[in-house]
């Protein structure tokens, strides 16, 4: 029956799985398991930018979240928006369950998106995933993480394709800045997308000058480079030539809980 209904779609609005082409209105069943199955890792940066947060990844970004995210966000296939939104509910889960500390107060803090962007789609689609997050996050897990956009641009942003980790780092120090939001709030940051790292780092720049304390970041999705034979979120050096992923990258060198201080 959904068969003839897809190819009804398929029909009349010309309608694809945005993550492989099959006709039919929505995410294909085979890719919304590929989307839903990873684990969460931490993310690591080598070089690592300086102020680089502790980091999870709903997933890592492989050729169906690729191309998921890109309908998503430039093609306005809506349908793609729940699932990608659970993707970062659940780095955020995994991130409060690591590094959370009990009795304080989260927000998520979205990546601000450039004003021709937000023009261009219709949408802003990195507020519209941390809605989503927070919905999820509310609905699972009962934990209230509401949106808080504290980020915005301080003046044009000059395109960040085809710059070296460093270059990117220069580039971005000083582009955004932050307001500081309701007191007694701790952020996580929130993106679809994390490279080289230098945009988060950024972020967390701006937050902590604002006076706004950090725990960390989640994303939908970090570049890695898989280790053989461990399932876990590696590293990849950004815009660098592929390299070995050290011993220590799995699960295990995940970082602990931060210690409390005195
Ligand atoms: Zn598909």
């Amino acid at each position: 029956m959904t068969g003839i209904i897809h190819a009804a779609a398929d029909l009349l609005l010309g309608g694809r799985c945005p993550g492989c082409g099959t006709p039919g209105w929505r995410l294909c069943a085979p890719c919304r398991g590929v989307l839903g199955a990873p684990v969460p890792g931490f993310v690591r940066r080598d070089p690592s930018p300086p102020l680089f947060p502790v980091t999870v990844a709903g997933a890592d970004y492989e050729p169906i979240l690729r191309r998921v995210l890109t309908a998503f966000k430039e093609d306005q296939v809506l349908s793609a928006g729940p699932l990608l939104g659970q993707r970062l509910g659940l780095a955020v889960a995994v991130l409060l369950a690591r590094q959370g500390r009990a009795g304080e107060v989260y927000q998520l803090v979205p990546m601000p998106s450039v004003a021709a962007a937000i023009r261009r789609r219709g949408l802003d689609c990195t507020r519209a995933l941390a809605r989503t997050a927070a919905r999820f996050l509310a609905g699972h897990a009962g934990l209230r993480v509401p949106v808080a956009a504290l980020l915005r641009h301080r003046g044009a942003v000059i395109d960040q394709a085809g710059l070296a980790a460093a270059e990117r780092w220069q580039n971005l120090a000083g582009a955004l800045v932050a307001r500081a939001g309701p007191p007694g709030r701790t952020a996580i940051l929130v993106d679809d997308v994390t490279t080289t790292g230098a945009t988060l780092a950024e972020a967390h720049r701006a937050l902590l000058a604002a006076g706004v304390p950090v725990l960390g970041a989640a994303v939908v999705a970090a570049t890695v480079r898989r280790s053989p034979g461990r399932g876990a979120l590696a590293i990849e050096q950004g815009g660098g030539a592929p390299h070995q992923v050290p011993d220590e990258a799995g699960p295990a060198a995940a970082p602990g809980p931060r210690s409390r201080g005195p």
